[in-house]
């Protein structure tokens, strides 16, 4: 069975002492008694994650960045390498929809963001999806996989990746996807692009998770699913309370008996 997961993207949000005392909350949270077989993985602005590690050192909670770039060093400024991201994070979040869609990266740019990623040690946790014009036209299948060979085609192995399932219109609304049009991608499309690029049994390996408006109300709906490995978590990321109840519904639901 792939690991699960439930990760937090905490977008443009909380200053550092905000970011220290949610993560400090988080981790207060999750002490006792400790959610198992669930790997917890919080993802704050990049200049809070020094503080963040070390409000969250000596526990189980993992540090992932929301973004990097795809060279180690150099005249580029304003970015961050995965290289230095690699002194603080084992995760790094990239191709996000805010990423394409609003900042303008295209699949070219991720892809070399994901190789540049994987090459410093970091595990990408790749977001894809289609925007609601594509899910009209009946697309959403073929985009996502073709988001999905593309961002890997440098990627010789599966190991240590994560694919995070993110329709566009699902993200940021306050209406997921229904669990039965997640499982039509993330049991199709997903698993039959990654076994095609890495052969069945390395892609059964690769933790494939939902991400759109989950809450501690819906997110059972979608951690019931064989297909589906965890949640990518935005704005319910951000109150302590509630990303804690999705990390123990999803260690419930997924974990060991
Ligand atoms: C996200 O940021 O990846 C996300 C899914 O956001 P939200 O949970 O707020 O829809």
């Amino acid at each position: 069975m792939p690991p699960c997961l439930a990760v937090g993207n905490w977008k443009m949000n909380t200053g550092v002492a905000e970011a220290v005392a949610l993560a400090s909350s988080i981790r207060n949270g999750l002490e006792s008694p400790a959610p198992r077989g669930v790997e917890t993985v919080i993802c704050p602005p990049f200049i809070s994650l020094a503080p963040v590690m070390d409000a969250i050192s000596g526990s189980p909670i993992k540090l992932g960045a929301q973004n990097a770039y795809s060279r180690p060093s150099g005249a580029f400024t304003g970015e961050i390498s995965p290289q230095m991201l690699a002194d603080f994070c084992q995760y790094v979040i990239l191709g996000h929809s805010e990423r394409r869609h609003v900042m303008g990266e295209d699949e070219g740019l991720i892809a070399e963001k994901t190789v540049a990623a994987v090459a410093a040690g970091l595990q990408p946790i790749l977001c894809v999806g289609e925007t609601l014009e594509e899910r009209q036209r009946g697309d959403a299948g073929a985009v996502t996989r073709r988001q999905i060979r593309t961002a890997l085609a440098g990627v010789p192995t599966a190991g240590g990746l994560v694919i995070a399932y993110e329709p566009v219109w699902a993200i940021g609304t306050g209406v997921p996807a229904t669990p039965a049009a997640v499982v039509d991608i993330t049991a199709g499309a997903i698993r039959e692009e990654l076994a095609d690029r890495y052969g069945e049994t390395a892609s059964s390996q690769v933790p494939v998770l939902y991400g759109g408006s989950v809450n501690p109300q819906n997110v059972a709906d979608f951690l019931r699913e064989p297909s589906i490995q965890g949640a990518l978590v935005g704005g319910a990321s951000l109150n302590a309370g509630q990303f804690i109840q999705i990390v123990r519904l999803t260690a419930e639901i997924k974990g060991p008996a």
